[in-house]
């Protein structure tokens, strides 16, 4: 029982100090990757530091990829796929073009099939900056890989693959985070992928460059909410799992933003005046607010609005 009890410990002391080990100096942190299970067949695979939320979902033929996260996180998804099914990874879909969800694309197989939507596809031969976040920028990864990992299908509207319990449907409803902002739903499971344009609750990123819109993010998101049946759970771009009924209020959110900022504007006040004065409204209880972003989103809707 003692001599238990001491074994117990040493075992957890082993495993804090590996925990708490840094890698040596100059080699990269190791790529962990946390797995919340929420179907027997669906896999979300997170990691703060790797980008974009990854949905992992086993067909009866092959393992469907949804985003792919920060250069560098294609392999330890793929890894992290292996333990979880001997199936090899058959197709990925990118939500839209950003670099955290696109990037580990290029170390997939080429025979692996890239679906995104048509505008998310013209974006991707650019990668180019991001709106605000310019001085982010790093030249485009598929140029640099020989044009590995880029789309080879695209959908305008609406495109489902596989069927029955596979069954994976597509939609684009329009303009929002980007021009090119896919959801990707497994109706058999009641559940969605989001990517960015609902990717937490607090401020979204509105890409301008990559044709975002802050006067059409909210509608997108209501036409989402109206358009889509019989989905419970959403998996959002960077946060947890949300419901159905979150959704609807995070349409809300950004069509109350939107009236604020014209009011704002029809009263002459300057971006960063705007900015001061904002503060997240007290119904959207548990929002995070973003200054900086939210700076961001009041220039983006000042310029569409002075159109
Ligand atoms: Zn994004």
């Amino acid at each position: 029982m003692r001599r238990g009890i001491v074994l117990g410990l040493l075992v957890a002391v082993g495993g804090l100090a590996a925990v708490n080990a840094q890698p040596p100096a100059g080699q990269p942190a190791p790529k962990v990757l946390e797995v919340e299970k929420l179907a027997d067949n669906l896999y979300v695979l997170k990691a703060a530091a790797g980008g974009g939320n990854t949905a992992a979902f086993i067909t009866a033929t092959g393992v469907v990829v949804v985003d792919t996260k920060n250069p560098g996180w294609g392999q330890p998804i793929i890894d992290k796929i292996k333990e979880l099914t001997p199936k090899p990874v058959t197709t990925i879909i990118n939500t839209h073009t950003h670099a955290d969800h696109v990037s580990g694309n290029v170390e997939f197989p080429a025979t692996v099939d890239v679906v995104v939507q048509e505008n998310t596809k013209t974006n991707m031969e650019g990668m180019g900056p991001v709106t605000g976040r310019e001085d982010q920028w790093t030249p485009s990864i598929f140029t640099a890989n020989g044009g590995k990992g880029m789309p080879k299908r695209s959908f305008k509207d609406t495109m489902t693959l596989f069927s029955g319990a596979d069954r994976v449907d597509l939609y684009y409803f329009g303009r929002g985070h980007t021009n090119g902002d896919a959801f990707v739903v497994f109706p058999a499971l009641r559940v969605m992928h989001a990517g960015d344009i609902f990717a937490r609750k607090g401020p979204p990123l509105l890409d301008a460059n990559n044709g975002g819109s802050g006067s059409l993010i909210g509608d997108t998101l209501a036409k989402v909410h109206a358009g889509v049946k019989n989905v419970d759970r959403i998996i959002t771009g960077h946060s947890t799992v949300m419901t159905w009924s979150d959704l609807k209020e995070y349409s809300e959110f950004n069509k109350d933003f939107l009236g604020w900022v014209q009011e704002e504007l029809k009263t002459g006040k300057s971006v960063d005046a705007a900015t001061a004065e904002y503060a997240i409204p007290a119904k959207y209880a548990g929002y995070t607010p973003n200054a900086a972003q939210t700076k961001t989103n009041i220039g983006v809707i000042y310029n569409e609005l002075k159109k």
